[in-house]
């Protein structure tokens, strides 16, 4: 009956360090429970500080709102086609939605599961030829995999087209020492409680453009013009991050590297464990890449064996999940045109999210490893 002893292992919750109380004690204290104040401009200031390229940061209430937000600020509106990574989770598309744009879905390469330049190009060059140039381009380092920065910016460049640089699972990771959200037009970050770092829910918007984070606060805090009275000449957003969750930000930064270096422990060990087992597949840093590992992920010869192997783990207790399926593939998305071949899709298909928790223990690991093993054997 061993079901009924073993506890939960979920695939990656939150981990609080120390801090974090301090700091939302300090916000009741002080009386700061709105949507602006010292946790909020202290945690924007940790986070510039740590991606260090001359970045300003704003604090939002989602990662979504950040898309939102970033799309809005490179001008997209009704009509305008947006190009997005295809093998991505729903958020980095949804929001072009939101603006009545056209997402054209771009599939992915196989050195880092992210986009293709090769299919971005010709993606732009086909709409081009329709007469319609694409007003802005998602790229997302999925599972914390920088994508292929200077090819994809190269294409982006090529044809003056902006990008939105969806970092929402890449806090940490690194292009050539660099870290990621600093590369693109507008940089974005979450804080959801999946992620590496949590305020429980929450974002962050980042550009190397200070007028553009101005913008970006001015929009999020409903678009009030400088007067004395509420004036508004453009539609605003109540997207501003709480003061009191800003604290458990600040918190958590301080722990940040801890929690890369324990994911990526955890995917040290996974490997090494499964060492043996050649039919399962991790997923390498190519030269110059440096990924946090926010999620460890394998991939099986076959979709039975995927589902087996996860399948096993759920009657032992433990989560795990297929990798993201493609959003040329959701019901929502299916419908839009989309650049393919295959990559993303066969991802899908044979690919597994292990348990990667920066808080896992030692026995949860060697739990996990044991049914992995015996299941592949
Ligand atoms: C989590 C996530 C988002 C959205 O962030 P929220 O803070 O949950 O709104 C966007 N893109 C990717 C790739 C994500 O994983």
């Amino acid at each position: 009956m061993k079901t009924l002893t073993n506890s939960k292992i979920w695939l990656s919750s939150p981990h609080m360090g120390t801090k974090e109380q301090k700091f939302v004690q300090e916000a009741f204290d002080t009386n700061w429970i709105a949507p602006l104040g010292p946790n909020v401009n202290n945690f924007e200031n940790a986070i510039a500080t740590y991606i260090d390229n001359d970045v300003n940061v704003a604090a939002l209430s989602s990662g979504t709102a950040a898309i939102h937000l970033a799309l809005e600020l490179l001008d997209v509106s009704h009509g305008d086609e947006v190009l997005c990574q295809s093998f991505t989770f729903s958020a980095s598309a949804n929001p072009i939605l939101y603006l009545g744009a056209v997402p054209i879905f771009i599939d992915s390469e196989k050195d880092t599961w992210n986009i293709s330049p090769v299919l971005l190009e010709k993606a732009i060059l086909d709409r081009m030829a329709n007469g319609s140039k694409p007003k802005a381009i998602v790229a997302v380092h999925l599972y914390g995999m920088p994508y292929k920065v200077d090819e994809i910016k190269n294409v982006a460049d090529k044809y003056s087209i902006p990008v939105v640089e969806d970092s929402a699972e890449a806090l940490g990771s690194t292009y050539k020492n660099i870290k990621c959200s600093s590369f693109g037009d507008i940089g974005i970050l979450s804080f959801n409680g999946n992620k590496i770092i949590t305020t429980s829910g929450g974002g962050a918007l980042v550009t190397k453009d200070k007028k553009i984070k101005d913008k970006a606060v001015f929009l999020a805090t409903q678009a009030r013009d400088d007067a004395p009275h509420y004036q508004h000449s453009s539609v605003g957003y109540n997207y501003r991050m709480s003061n009191v969750l800003a604290g458990i930000g600040c918190g958590q930064m301080q722990v940040l590297d801890d929690r890369v270096s324990s994911r990526r422990a955890n995917h040290e060990f996974y490997k090494k464990a499964l060492k043996n087992h050649n039919e399962v597949e991790f997923l390498e840093e190519p030269e110059g890449f440096f990924s946090n590992r926010w999620l460890t992920c394998i991939l099986l010869p076959s979709y039975d064996q995927r589902e087996k192997l996860r399948l096993s783990l759920l009657a032992d207790n433990i989560e795990s999940r297929p990798l993201w399926k493609p959003m040329h593939l959701q019901p929502i998305f299916e419908k839009y045109p989309s650049f393919l071949d295959g990559t993303s899709k066969d991802l899908f298909e044979r690919g597994l999210c292990l348990p990667s928790g920066s808080n896992l223990t030692e026995q949860d690991l060697e739990r996990i490893v044991l049914i992995l093993k015996t299941t592949l054997s």
